[in-house]
């Protein structure tokens, strides 16, 4: 937990968002602007500001939050169209909240850039 990190405080439950799934080890909600039909951010319950932060301890739960993101796909019905998944790390990929999140982005073809604000 971070005194003032948005992501722990949707977590606490101390802010809103729209919670699709939760376990003892992650919490997913819908994007507060997202960026394709179906956008929903997979979060560790444990705060760990980018990916770059995490330790080889935190390997399994690194596992973990790709299978919650293939399963929500599944709930979602985007797991036969197809979907990415996304994490930024750090300035230059635009990384705005400093709590590890996966972007699971689907429900429209998604152009073929890896870049960021051009199509996602
Ligand atoms: P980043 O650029 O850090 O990888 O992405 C952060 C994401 O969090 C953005 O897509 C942004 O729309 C989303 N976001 C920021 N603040 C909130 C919030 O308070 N609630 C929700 N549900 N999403 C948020
Ligand atoms: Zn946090």
């Amino acid at each position: 937990m971070s005194a003032d990190c948005i992501f722990c405080k949707i977590i606490n439950r101390e802010l809103d968002a729209e919670i699709v799934y939760e376990d003892d080890k992650a919490v997913a909600f819908k994007d507060i602007n997202p960026a394709a039909p179906i956008h929903i951010l997979i979060v560790p319950r444990k705060h760990i500001p980018t990916v770059l932060d995490m330790e080889k301890s935190d390997e399994d739960l690194m596992g973990h939050l790709h299978t919650v993101a293939n399963e929500i796909a599944r709930s979602f019905k985007i797991d036969k169209k197809g979907y990415r998944i996304v994490i930024n790390c750090g300035a230059d990929a635009g990384q705005i909240v400093f709590h590890l999140h996966l972007h699971l982005l689907g429900g429209r073809p998604l152009l073929q850039t890896i870049a960021k604000g051009r199509g996602v």
